[in-house]
């Protein structure tokens, strides 16, 4: 089954958003680590600071007195001295110096001496102030980081300032400490960055995922029936224009028969598996690269390669002997029917539509015929692009009341009356003007449209028959397709359009082929036996033109045969058709039918008609079909029952 993924472009996509997703995340951690740094420094110093502080006045000033320096110096200064020495030797402090309130230096812990008083004079105001300087060896070699912090002095006892502390601390062991710690939190902090890009990652790529799975499957469904998980019409049709631009295709199209039989019997359970079952049959009779497509409820199609006519053949000889290998459903074994029609490309076009619609209608001649497979023939197609409009409007059309009917008598060789006339329906199209049924009837009986359109022609026949024949004499034939006929409720529904116009069942006719009785001969049996039942008479119409026998048909509860005028125009002139003509009629009557004739265009045919012992004449000599206005002046006119009586 071919899967649509959205390939490699989503791992693309992916990449793509994991890199760009890192710039923001390496710019933060180098702004922070940026920041810690500067911190670092900053940190530095107020390590010095309070080193600096702590030995002012915790180790300092509790030596010296209560005066400002350089007074308060004075006593102490040989045990202050030996103290600074020891806090020098202990905190490996560079060099320590005290300075009065003007900011002179009054003791020095190394002799040097300078005349920079600006920090100095600050710190005896109260401020501690830290710095990082570079402090030169007396050699030049290069110089040494140190902090010089200047913290104010403070007596004591009395906390009033009475000098400063001047202090240099090396620089190195402070950073060392400090460069750990940063060391330490840029790592929590890498760590911490890295930790939170992945989770981003992770939830974008299950999302993305998600997303990519989500988009693939609504792909999937746009383009897939999803109970066989087969193409859908649609794609069918996209896949059916690739293969048919590359090489010769055959597009063939397969119809289940009875298939809603097995659904109404079985349960749709069992339905779907059948179904399911004919979609793995014709995927395994698939080659790589050849297209399975379901196209609506019990029908599926095919591409194949297939240049010739020969080679489609042999392929479905193949495929029918996958399709028809016995089955069983449920435990019972189920007989796989089905009807195909094809077509080749680019002998019948290249169009994936119109060949899928001639291969339809193919398949369509296949069922009706209860032929093999079928290939499309010109003669088949109901479908060109202008029918196929006209269907399209065809349902507006009806509820618009745009049908009309026209009627056309059948009349009685023995009396001369009108016995019965025939509803003929036509379509007043409002820019293409009256339009006759072989331009829309054709495409509508092969949908759904014909049930519409019969109903209506049934209840508008029946009304108008009311209203030109009130007394009721005479009968009113509605020709009913092949479709209606294979519907389980259209004989009760004919009925009640009976009972609806308030008509007796004896008074319609309903006209129907002979090959109509092929499409669903046991549904079609069993309407046509309700009707005949409740008096209703069964015609069979252009009686001759198929090829049903005779023999089957007089199993139906036949009233009248209708003989095709193919036979009977001209029948005067050619003594064979007129045997021919004479044989139906004979048969006719053996099997206790009414025989009309068809088509009688000339005095000449009715007769030759009335000579062959015909019971009815339809036809151009007496009338052509007509609106409702117009056959009231036609009955007004000639006598009907009266003649008919007499
Ligand atoms: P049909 O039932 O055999 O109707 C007779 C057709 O032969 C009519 O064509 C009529 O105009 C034509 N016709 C009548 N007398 C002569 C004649 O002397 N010479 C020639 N050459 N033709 C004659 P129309 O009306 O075009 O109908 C064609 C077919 O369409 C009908 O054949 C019938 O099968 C179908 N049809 C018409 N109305 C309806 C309808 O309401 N429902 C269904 N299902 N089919 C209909
Ligand atoms: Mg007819
Ligand atoms: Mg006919």
């Amino acid at each position: 089954m071919p899967r649509h993924s959205l390939g490699p472009s989503g791992v693309r996509l992916f990449v793509l958003y994991a890199v760009a997703s890192l710039i923001p995340v390496v710019m933060l951690g180098v702004l922070l680590a940026g920041q810690a740094a500067a911190q670092a420094n900053a940190r530095g110093l107020a390590r010095a600071s309070a080193d600096a502080r702590l030995v002012s006045q915790g180790i300092i000033a509790p030596l010296l007195g209560d005066a400002p320096l350089p007074a308060g110096l004075g006593p102490a200064t040989p045990n202050l001295r030996h103290n600074i020495a020891a806090i020098v030797a202990d905190r490996q402090v560079l060099r320590l110096r005290l300075r009065d309130l003007d900011a002179n230096i009054v003791f020095t812990s190394d002799g040097s001496s300078t005349t920079e008083k600006d920090e100095a004079a600050r710190a005896a105001r109260g401020t501690t102030i830290a710095f990082l300087p570079t402090l030169e060896a007396d050699n030049g070699a290069g110089g040494i980081r140190v902090a010089e912090v200047y913290a104010p002095l403070r007596a004591a006892k009395t906390d009033s300032l009475i000098g400063v502390v001047e202090m240099y601390l090396p620089y190195a062991p402070i950073a060392a400490d400090i460069d750990a710690q940063r060391r330490a939190q840029t790592r929590t902090l890498a760590a911490g960055l890295v930790v939170l890009w992945l989770v981003g990652l992770a939830v974008t790529g299950a999302t993305t995922r998600r997303l990519r799975r989500s988009a693939r499957d609504n792909a999937f469904l746009a383009a897939h029936d999803p109970l066989t998980r087969l193409a859908n019409r649609r794609e069918l049709l996209r896949l059916a224009a690739r293969m048919t631009a590359r090489a010769p295709a055959a597009l063939l199209v397969f119809d289940l028969d009875r298939f809603r039989q097995v659904n109404d019997a079985l349960g749709h359970q069992i339905g779907d598996r059948l179904l399911d079952e004919v979609a793995d049959r014709l995927v395994a009779a698939a080659a790589p690269g050849e297209v399975v497509a379901r196209l609506g409820s019990n029908e599926f199609a095919m591409v194949i390669g297939a240049a010739s006519d020969e080679q489609a053949l042999a392929r479905l000889t193949d495929i029918a002997a996958l399709l028809t290998a016995p089955l069983t459903l449920d435990g019972l074994p189920v007989m796989l029917e089905y009807s195909t029609g094809y077509a080749l490309s680019p002998e019948d076009g290249t169009d994936p539509d119109m060949l899928l619609l001639k291969a339809e209608a193919a398949m369509f001649a296949a069922k009706q015929a209860s032929l093999g497979p079928i290939r499309h023939r010109a003669d088949l197609d109901t479908f060109d692009a202008g029918r196929l409009r006209l269907l399209g409007e065809l349902a507006a059309a009806i509820r618009a009341d745009q049908l009309v009917l026209h009627y056309q008598p059948k009349i009685s060789l023995t009396s001369g009356a009108v016995a019965s006339i025939e509803a003929l329906v036509r379509w007043q199209h409002p820019s293409l003007g009256l339009l006759y049924p072989d331009a829309f009837l054709p495409a509508a009986e092969q949908t759904e449209l014909i049930e519409a359109l019969t109903t209506w022609v049934l209840a508008e026949a029946l009304a108008a028959m009311n209203r030109l024949d009130p007394a009721g004499w005479l009968t009113i034939a509605v020709n009913v397709s092949a479709r209606n006929l294979s519907k389980p409720n259209f004989a009760l529904a004919v009925l009640a359009a009976l009972t609806k116009a308030a008509t007796p069942c004896a008074r319609l006719v309903v006209e129907m082929t002979e090959t109509a009785v092929l499409t669903a001969p046991e549904v079609v049996a069993a309407n046509l036996a309700t009707l005949a039942a409740a008096g209703v008479t069964i015609s069979i119409d252009d009686f001759g033109a198929g090829q049903t026998s005779l023999a089957y048909l007089a199993r139906l509860p036949i009233g009248e045969l209708k003989i095709d005028r193919s036979f009977v125009h001209g029948m005067s002139a050619d003594p064979r058709t007129a045997a021919i003509v004479q044989s139906m009629i004979d048969l006719g009557h053996s099997l206790g039918y009414t025989v009309t004739a068809e088509g009688a265009e000339t005095e000449d045919d009715v007769t030759a008609l009335t000579v062959s012992g015909c019971d009815q004449v339809q036809g151009y000599v007496y009338a052509r079909p007509c609106p409702e206005s117009e056959m009231a002046t036609f009955l007004a006119a000639r006598t009907t029952h009266e003649s008919w009586l007499g």
